[in-house]
């Protein structure tokens, strides 16, 4: 059987060129970048090459790039690394949407837990914040914005330039999750007017366990690592030469090629679309119809419609071969609706009937008649066994 991989959203395949760019660095290269003699120096020099062409690809200055092991460290040093700034101050308030990935959503409850003020931006039916929201919500004493920019499990993007026009004018520092979104959309920091930003290598092709940190010159941050003084003493800890080269071969190609992917990929979902479109009633389409990411689609299947099971939909598309996921978690045995659709209005059972089909290079019309295909067989399955 012929296995057909639609999870791009979680991760993607290393592009070759980014391999071979950052083979030399596993072995041939021994330096380390913090070391004044030649050696050392090769390896800085890579390093700081691999930070502008990042810096070039989002529109940022050389010196406003940090490299961190992912885009979990990176949204956990915005988050905490803003608030750790903050401490001792008065009722300091920080608004984190709804619908923000763990990397984000936890660091903000666990402040919450230290004593912060944390509130949850609500989102419409689409999974979109209204910026209008925002300034009723913003206060003297907020510290810090954080809202992604596109999601993961929709694909929903948020006007982040909308929200910036809030938060900069009032000095409030605005952090985006661009990890979904970089490489798929144009991603430039100053048209979106953040002043923090996360980036994840492996979700570009490029290499797990790198990602970067944005920090607009200015902003208040302090480092979440201590220790040496890398990273102009933001981020302690040896570089990882080679994942930093790889990463930055990954987002020059992704940049390259962003808009002949998207417009392939959008021609992709509509057909997919098209093919789930009469596959069973009670379809609930997931997202902004308009605002999503060209490369995910996003279902579920209405419980006032008759009860899907969720666990059930997901393993039979894996026995038929097809790699999707739900969004939601499976936490010790059961299955948690996701957050991220309950806050979009979802009930849980809806919640938990949810498959999202995530799209990338190498996906082909094929695999989509294949995923359909897959997806009837499972739901008759299914409904037969109830
Ligand atoms: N933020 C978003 C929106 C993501 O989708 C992910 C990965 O799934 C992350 C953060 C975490 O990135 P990493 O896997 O590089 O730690």
């Amino acid at each position: 059987m012929k296995r057909i991989y639609l999870d791009y959203s979680a991760t993607t395949p290393l592009d070759p060129e980014a391999l071979r760019a950052m083979q030399p660095y596993f072995s041939g290269y021994l330096g380390n970048p913090s070391s004044v003699h030649a050696f050392g120096r090769e390896a800085r020099l890579a390093l700081e090459e691999a930070r502008e062409t990042l810096a070039r690809s989002v529109g940022a200055r050389p010196d406003e790039i940090f490299f961190t092991s992912g885009g979990t460290e990176s949204d956990n040093h915005a988050v905490k690394g803003t608030a750790h700034r903050a401490v001792g101050k008065r009722g300091a308030h920080v608004l984190v949407s709804a619908v923000e990935h763990h990397a984000v959503l936890h660091p903000a409850l666990s402040l919450r837990r230290a004593g912060f003020e944390v509130e949850l931006l609500p989102v419409d039916s689409n999974g979109r914040v209204d910026p209008e929201d925002l300034r009723r919500r913003v206060r003297p004493e907020t510290i810090l914005v954080s809202v992604m920019h596109a999601n993961n499990e929709v694909g929903t993007i948020q006007p982040i330039a909308e929200l910036a026009a809030i938060t900069r004018p009032v000095g409030i520092p605005l952090h985006t999750d661009a990890v979904q979104s970089f490489g798929k959309i144009p991603v430039n920091v100053a048209h979106l007017g953040v002043d923090l930003m996360s980036l994840s290598g492996h979700k570009i092709y490029g290499p797990r366990g790198i990602g970067v940190l944005f920090v607009r010159k200015g902003t208040p941050l302090e480092p979440l690592l201590e220790g040496g003084s890398q990273e102009r003493n933001l981020r302690a800890g040896t570089e990882n030469v080679a994942l930093a080269v790889g990463f930055a071969k990954a987002a020059e190609l992704a940049v390259k090629r962003r808009d002949a992917d998207a417009q392939r990929l959008s021609a992709l979902k509509k057909l997919l679309r098209g093919k789930l479109e009469n596959i069973s009633d009670g379809i609930l389409w997931n997202g902004h119809g308009g605002e999503t990411l060209p490369s995910v689609l996003s279902l579920s299947f209405d419980s006032s419609a008759g009860v899907v099971d969720g666990e059930a939909l997901i393993m039979g598309m894996d026995l038929e071969g097809v790699a999707v996921t739900s969004g939601s978690a499976c936490t010790s045995g059961t299955l948690e609706p996701s957050h991220v659709l309950l806050a979009m209005g979802r009930d849980e059972a809806t919640a938990r009937a949810t498959i999202r089909f995530s799209m990338g290079r190498a996906t082909t019309e094929e695999d989509l008649e294949a995923a359909a295909n897959a997806l009837k067989v499972v739901l008759a399955r299914i409904r037969k066994a109830r």
